[in-house]
């Protein structure tokens, strides 16, 4: 079997992204636990937001906005479960 380069996802992740991200579920990488992203603890400043878990407080995901690009990390979050 051959490899795809990263193109082929472009179809695939346009319909998933379409979505309001704080309707799906996030599976914490720390604890397991699964629930809404609405129902996260979430700290903002000026840099953007921390996003933790509301059971474990650990680190689910970050958001920073700088100039005109926006980083994020799912770095705690081991699964979405997103609505089609
Ligand atoms: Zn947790």
């Amino acid at each position: 079997m051959q490899h795809l380069d990263g193109n082929v996802l472009a179809g695939p992740l346009a319909e998933l992204f379409a979505f309001d991200p704080t309707t799906t579920s996030a599976r914490c990488a720390g604890c397991g636990n699964v629930a809404i992203l609405a129902a996260a603890m979430v700290w903002a400043d000026a840099m953007g937001y921390v996003v933790r878990c509301a059971d474990c407080d650990s680190v689910l995901a970050t958001v920073v906005e700088a100039d005109d690009r926006t980083w994020i990390s799912l770095v705690g979050i081991s699964a979405l479960e997103v609505p089609r």
